[in-house]
């Protein structure tokens, strides 16, 4: 990393928020995903919005390579820097700027932590409702990145669907304002391009949401099955009743067992194959009538047993088995890959199935906690990384379990992005030409591709790199060198 550069940030941010000795970049090495590391050229950490910009600025005029930051939990290896790229952390931009309770709008700073929010709005009577499991570390800025789901998604819609408006700071350090706070913007899509753009865009420094009424009741019920098929068709049974829960997420017995041995313990039953969390919202007579459907289905498709939490502190406690089950794993191994993928929901019983014809196959230990309403899959492979011989084996599987997924009708992430993790999946479900046409929108805002380089878009299988022989001639060498293949 150039001298004149760091003291430049320096001079921006201050001495002590430019991080560059090996001790201080460890911490930024990696994301929630230990199968890849890597570490940044430089950590700056801007304090303000006015900083944010003269950051930007000055990688600019230098042009530097950037990675924004949030809390680091992402999955797919998307918040890592590498090389010369300066990883840009917005964890002090976390304020929440205004909240609007008669439009039902919030204004935030892009670290502010997901749960921070509905705790703000909760004496208006409001939530954010994206509530993704990582909610109490995860930042608003990194959820409209990743387009982040959680349980509470089913029925209301992931981030994108509660995001209004955006300022960006685009890579030349400029601002463009995208959407509209007060009804829909002229034009173009262009919060909803953004939104999951994984960072390939520049950085998000204002984001507005919508804010919910708190439902007037819930209902949370807690389905036992002796069989995950029996589970899997009672999910598609429910929607297909026309009811759409607030939640349904499942929960296999490997699942059960880390939560019901850890500190989460929620009082799951350890000797189930599968248990589902089905949730209903709305008015109390609505919910009333959608519990005297929904009940009497899990028992026909096999519930063991139908319990309805009868108070706030046994909901919240049903909850925070599934919400903290990945930690729960933690027992299992030191090491879990959380695995992203989405079928159709009606393929759910046999590519579950798969997974577990592929685990036995590999010798695996896999758990599986998911969004099943949704068909959102989050197979989990617990391992130790220092054994090279089982993170191999892991690698294999991981590919195995996305290509029956593609093969099912699905796609390979629902939720946690593409980052570098999945490059290689891409051509399993975007052609050469769809790929090029990807690069070509990044081009749009990132001319330099400076912007998270070497993320979400395999150059090497893009059209327009097919079409070079030169890039070709290099092959897979250049996988991830973003900058280079398009030079070539
Ligand atoms: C235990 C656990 C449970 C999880 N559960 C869920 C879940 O239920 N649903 C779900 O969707 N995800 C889940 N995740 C994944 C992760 O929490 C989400 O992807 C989250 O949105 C990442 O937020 P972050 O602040 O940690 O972002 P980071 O990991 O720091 O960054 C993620 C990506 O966003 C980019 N980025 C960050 N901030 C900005 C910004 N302001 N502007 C532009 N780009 C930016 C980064 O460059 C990177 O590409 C879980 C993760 C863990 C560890």
């Amino acid at each position: 990393m150039k001298e004149s550069l760091l003291t430049g940030l320096a001079a921006i941010v201050g001495p002590r928020w430019v991080r560059h000795r090996r001790a201080e970049l460890a911490t930024y090495t990696m994301d929630g995903l230990p199968t890849h590391e890597s570490w940044p050229g430089v950590v700056v950490i801007p304090g303000s919005r006015h900083e944010l910009i003269d950051v930007m600025k000055a990688l600019h005029a230098s042009k530097t390579p950037f990675v924004a930051r949030g809390a680091g939990t992402g999955l797919s290896g998307g918040a890592l820097a590498e090389g010369n790229a300066v990883l840009v952390a917005l964890t002090r931009l976390n304020h929440i700027l205004s909240v609007d309770p008669a439009s039902r709008r919030a204004v935030v700073e892009p670290g502010v932590v997901n749960a921070r929010l509905s705790e703000a709005v909760l004496p208006y009577g409001l939530q954010y409702v994206p509530d993704p499991s990582s909610q109490t570390a995860c930042t608003i800025g990194g959820n409209v990145a990743e387009n982040a789901g959680g349980p509470h998604c089913l029925k209301a819609g992931v981030t994108t669907n509660h995001v209004t408006d955006l300022e960006i700071i685009l890579p030349d350090g400029s601002l463009a304002r995208l959407g509209s706070t007060h009804g829909d913007a002229w034009g173009p899509d262009l919060v909803g391009l953004f939104v999951g753009s994984e960072g390939m865009f520049g950085i998000a420094c204002s984001i507005t949401v919508r804010l919910e009424p708190i439902p007037p009741a819930v209902r949370t019920m807690l389905a036992d099955f002796p069989g995950i098929r029996a589970a899997s068709e009672a999910v598609s049974a429910i929607i297909a009743s026309g009811i759409v829960p607030a939640a349904l997420e499942m929960m296999d017995q490997s699942c059960v067992q880390a939560v019901e041995a850890s500190i989460y313990a929620a009082g799951y039953p350890t000797d189930a194959a599968a248990v589902l969390l089905v949730e209903l919202d709305g008015q109390p007579e609505g919910v009333a009538a959608e519990h005297a459907v929904v009940e009497p289905l899990l028992r026909a498709h096999g519930a063991r047993h139908v319990l309805t939490a009868e108070s706030a502190a046994d909901r919240a406690r049903l909850w925070q088995g599934r919400k903290k089950a990945f930690g729960a794993m933690g027992r299992i191994a030191p090491d879990l890959v959380v695995q992203d993928a989405v079928v159709p929901r009606s393929a759910l019983p046999d590519v579950l199935d798969r997974i577990s014809e592929i685990r036995d196959r590999y010798a695996l230990h896999i758990s599986n906690v998911f969004h099943a309403g949704d068909g959102n899959l989050h197979p989990n492979i617990s391992f130790d990384r220092r054994n090279l011989e089982l993170a191999s084996r892991v690698r294999e599987a991981s590919r195995e379990i996305m290509t029956v997924c593609v093969a099912a009708g699905g796609s390979i992430t629902g939720e946690h992005g593409v980052g570098n993790d999945k490059l290689d999946y891409m051509p399993l479900i975007f052609d050469a030409e769809t790929l090029g046409a990807m690069q070509a929108t990044r081009r749009v805002f990132d001319p330099g591709e400076r912007a998270n380089p070497g993320k979400v878009v395999p150059i090497h299988a893009c059209r327009e790199w097919c079409a070079s022989p030169a890039a070709r001639g290099n092959g897979r060498q250049q996988h991830g060198s973003l900058a280079e293949v398009a030079h070539d």
